[in-house]
């Protein structure tokens, strides 16, 4: 079993402020240290693996959501009007790669990022609103057969989980 996890949410570092998100995730840290411990996870972090810095300005996606970035019709810009689409598409690519290499094909993503979200981004305006739509990363999972949850889905996750170690018994 191989669950790609944001490593953020394990506790990395690796957020554009130079902060993590474990405590987005904090009730159910002992189920995520037992599948850690049990060599189940696979941390990656998109923005990082596309190459961008740790601090790095926030970015949103302008326009629409992953899936217009993937098919080139919208952009991924920073705050400063830094366009990073390249960077973020190329991230998505590496964990892409990375799932296939360890036959992952469900993974537990942190919320709200233009690469991790799954259900709601912001809106590229920067002010804080949020719109239905997925980031740059779960779009290509998802369109890659990826199963993608966050963490207010850990519970259903953890039953796909556990229905596939009841199948293998
Ligand atoms: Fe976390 Fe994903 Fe943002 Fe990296 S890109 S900091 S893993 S939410």
């Amino acid at each position: 079993m191989k669950i790609l996890i944001s490593a953020c949410l394990l506790g990395e570092a690796v957020r554009y402020d130079g902060r993590d998100n474990a405590h987005k995730v904090l009730a159910w840290q002992p189920l995520i240290r037992q599948w850690q411990a049990l060599g189940w996870l696979v941390p990656v972090c998109p923005e990082v693996l596309g190459g961008l810095p740790i601090p790095r300005s926030a970015a949103e996606i302008q326009n629409g959501d992953g899936h217009h970035v993937i098919a080139r019709q919208t952009n991924v810009k920073t705050c400063t009007g830094s366009d990073v689409t390249s960077a973020f598409i190329a991230g998505a690519e590496c964990t892409l790669t990375l799932a296939r290499e360890h036959q992952a094909d469900i993974a537990l993503l942190a919320a709200r990022s233009p690469s991790c979200g799954k259900h709601t981004i912001y809106d590229g305006s920067f002010s804080g609103t949020q719109v239905m739509g997925m980031g740059v990363t779960v779009a290509l999972l998802e369109q890659q057969g990826i199963r993608c949850f966050n963490p207010e889905e850990i519970d259903t996750l953890q039953k796909v989980i556990q229905s596939r170690i009841d199948q293998s018994f």
